[in-house]
């Protein structure tokens, strides 16, 4: 298999002739048991292939070229060219890579690598990280293609009121003008979204006021950029709807949505929800976790997973809300919090326990997050789309978990090392 150690810098270079180039780079050297970033074709035969945007193909034929699907579709539909390489797939259920539209990065270089590539090993192809950078590396390193990662989009520094000891890296703002300086200053290092907070963290500080947050979303309009908005009350949700948010980052977490919510979404039916759940409350069996997480620490978190009423409280009244959004079509897409590579999986099951179907769960987890972040090439399974998806050894549409049932990663056409992630995951956490 290719496999480029080299990182490359792409900002203007379609992935394509990325791929190439990357060939290039690693000598054209091949074993052939990837899609690689060869001039040839690998064909992927016989899997359960669910698309991204809610199809599924029962016995479907994927053609890989130069690190994006060259052709997709039924046994017998599409044609596998001499020469291909052959894949077999059957029995196998593939899904797109995960999109994950809310998570936070490391500022630091090679731990945001070893985060990325992390994330990839459990099936993320791409992440936006939510406004607790500093320095700016995230919007430094967004053109790089780096082996083995998950790509990331940045709002690099997101804007908030003051929260000494909380959280240091965002603006602070306290009046308008403040306001619309740090917005200003994100479209000019051309941050790729604006991450608001509107929350006094269970009054402990001030949050955004409607005339703070109104300004925010203002200038970031004037400048074509999006706000995401961390929000916990109610009350706020509907300020930020009038005031004209983009995304929730965030479900509405201290009540049920009352009608007026619904009928002021309603009236704005592009806004996005990240349903971005808490933690169900109940017990879990993490013990698919340990491809990557030491056995001491795999012990520890075993033992504190146990069930908490108080915790299953707030889960619930996010669970309602999300059904009633589901319910009332309010687009749904995804994201995690936090910075734990698994979450997704968890993510997607806690989305099906609130009453999701899985494949709703899973268009919202791949095409609707890609949309939502304008990756278009991601997000699909489709001619034309990266090659960028995940290889299962069950049928998640049976049932969810089975997104944790991973036989292989492949990201832009190339199997993702995950042997080699496992052994450095592991072994740095035993030094
Ligand atoms: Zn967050």
């Amino acid at each position: 298999m290719i496999r480029a150690r080299t990182v490359t810098a792409i900002s203007s270079v379609r992935p394509a002739a990325l791929a190439i180039a990357a060939a290039l780079v690693a000598g054209c050297a091949t074993d052939g048991d990837g899609a690689g970033a060869e001039a040839g074709v690998t064909a992927f035969e016989g899997a359960t292939v669910l698309t991204g945007d809610g199809s599924v193909i029962p016995s479907a034929v994927l053609l890989v070229q130069d690190g994006q699907f060259a052709g997709v579709g039924a046994s017998g539909e599409v044609e596998v060219p001499d020469g291909a390489e052959r894949v077999d797939l059957s029995g196998k259920t593939v899904m797109p890579a995960i999109v994950n539209a809310h998570i936070h990065l490391s500022s630091e270089r090679d731990e945001r690598i070893a985060q990325l590539q992390h994330m990839a090993y459990y099936g993320a192809g791409a992440v936006v990280s939510l406004g607790t950078e500093t320095g700016g590396v995230g919007i430094e390193m967004r053109g790089e293609v780096i082996p083995d990662a998950a790509r990331a989009k940045t709002a690099d520094r997101g804007i908030t009121m003051p929260e000494p000891g909380r959280s240091e890296a965002p603006y602070w703002v306290e009046t308008e003008e403040e306001a619309r300086a740090a917005v200003r200053e994100l479209a000019e290092r051309q941050a790729d979204i604006v991450k608001i907070w509107v929350d006094d963290r269970g009054g402990q500080y001030d949050r955004l006021s409607p005339e703070l947050y109104g300004a925010i979303i203002d200038e970031a309009h004037r400048h074509g950029l999006m706000v995401t908005a961390h929000v916990f009350y109610l009350e706020d949700a509907k300020g930020l709807l009038r005031a004209g948010v983009d995304v929730f980052a965030h479900g509405v977490r201290d009540l049920d949505a009352d009608d007026e919510l619904m009928e002021l979404w309603a009236e704005r039916p592009e806004v996005v929800l990240v349903p971005n759940l808490p933690g169900p409350g109940v017990a879990l069996d993490l013990s698919w976790l340990s491809g990557t997480v030491p056995p001491d620490q795999l012990a520890e978190m075993q033992a504190a997973s146990v069930d908490n009423p108080a915790a299953q409280e707030s889960f619930g009244i996010q669970a309602r809300n999300l059904a009633r959004f589901a319910e009332a079509g309010v687009k749904i897409s995804f994201g995690t919090d936090g910075n734990a590579a698994w979450a997704p999986h968890q993510e997607m099951e806690d989305m099906v326990r609130s009453g999701m179907t899985p494949g709703d769960v899973i268009v919202a987890a791949t095409k609707t997050s890609a949309e939502l972040m304008s990756w278009d090439d991601l997000g699909e399974i489709a001619a034309g789309k990266s090659a960028d998806f995940i290889v299962l050894d069950a049928n998640p549409l049976d049932d969810i978990a089975n997104t944790r049932q991973i036989d292989a990663v492949y990201l832009r056409g190339t199997m993702v090392d995950r042997e080699g992630i496992s052994a450095r995951m592991l072994g740095a956490g035993t030094e």
